[in-house]
């Protein structure tokens, strides 16, 4: 089987909708954005053992490359368009293919979002980039820039369960804890993120500024805030863990992993306090957790605190617990 018949095979498919004038086949796609508004670009490439331990099943690595992507999106509060797929494959096993497909189109099933066009090459190493372009309104992007000192801060979900998630892959796959509801569900956290898109469309014009959790909470809420010139304060009382990170890992780690292990994917964004009613109206509405962790100040640090007082962090991770 050689790239072309890969191609034929796995990733051409129908469902081009008009929007796209040339799709995969030619030099290039040609795509038609709507004129009245701007274009959203987003790129991430996931690195066998890098980005996800070797082992991982070709659906969940499919689906994954598709999800990272749209979180970046919806931290933008763009609508998905369009996507593109840089493969690089140490062979060319039709099982992995066909699983990786069906994860790859899968996690783009939710939106009318053709895949384009893309790359295909071989290489030591399984290296998935996923392109994708979307759309916002004109001049209606969400960005890391927008926050004020008083702003609240929130996140989606429940962070840190990836990271307990990944933890509980890479101690082994013990029958034991695969058939542990805990677990598989902190498992299913990792492989399969939920991209928080409705809700960052729902928020555009609301926020003053969003980023996906990706490297970690405070990290990620770090970069919002020096984005913003402000600082921010982190309360560890309001984490929102879950009833599994917290059985399985126990408070202390729960709360570590919460706040500094990464690939969770949920939204971090800041709002004038006055508009907290509406951003948790929206939330129910879409069936999404929603939590005011803390609060941004002018003190251009990132603290997280308990009971009022600091938690001290350090580059290796998290002291005084
Ligand atoms: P070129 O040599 O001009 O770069 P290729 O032979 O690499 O073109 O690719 C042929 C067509 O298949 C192009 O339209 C390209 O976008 C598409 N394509 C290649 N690899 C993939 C892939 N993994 N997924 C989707 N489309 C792909
Ligand atoms: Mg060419």
């Amino acid at each position: 089987m050689d790239e072309f018949e890969i191609i034929r095979r796995y990733f051409a498919r129908d469902g081009d909708d008009d929007t796209v004038r040339l799709g995969i086949g030619d030099d290039g796609a040609v795509l038609a954005p709507a004129h009245d508004r701007d274009l959203v670009c987003v790129v991430d490439t996931i690195v066998e053992g890098v980005h996800y331990p070797v082992g991982l099943s070709a659906r969940d690595i499919g689906f994954r490359a598709v999800a990272v992507n749209l979180s970046d999106l919806a931290a933008m509060a763009a609508r998905p368009r369009w996507m593109t797929l840089a493969l690089t494959l140490s062979a060319n096993d039709p099982d992995w293919l066909d699983g990786f497909a069906r994860g790859l189109f899968e996690a783009a099933s939710h939106w009318s979002m053709p895949l384009v066009g893309g790359d295909t090459t071989r290489g030591e190493q399984t290296v998935v980039t996923v392109e994708l372009l979307g759309d916002v309104e004109r001049g209606a992007f969400l960005t890391r820039s927008g926050a004020k000192s008083g702003d609240d801060l929130y996140v989606t979900g429940t962070p840190g369960d990836a990271a307990g998630g990944l933890a509980s892959i890479v101690a082994g796959n013990t029958e034991q804890d695969a058939a542990d509801g805990d677990h598989r569900y902190l498992r299913q956290r990792f492989t399969r993120p939920t991209p928080r898109v409705p809700f960052g469309l729902a928020i555009a014009g609301i926020a003053t500024a969003a980023i996906d959790v990706s490297d970690g909470l405070v990290a990620d809420a770090g970069k919002l805030a020096h984005a913003s010139n402000t600082g921010a304060r982190i309360d560890l009382q309001r984490l929102p863990l879950s009833a599994e990170l917290r059985r399985v890992a126990g408070d202390a780690k729960a709360a570590r992993y919460a706040l500094t292990g990464g690939d969770d994917y949920e939204l971090c964004f800041s709002a004038d306090p006055a508009d907290g009613a509406e951003l948790h109206s929206l939330a129910d509405a879409l069936g999404v957790l929603l939590t005011r962790i803390g609060k941004l100040d002018d003190t251009g640090q990132i603290l997280v605190c308990r009971e009022g007082q600091p938690v001290e962090f350090s580059d290796t991770g998290y002291r005084h617990f």
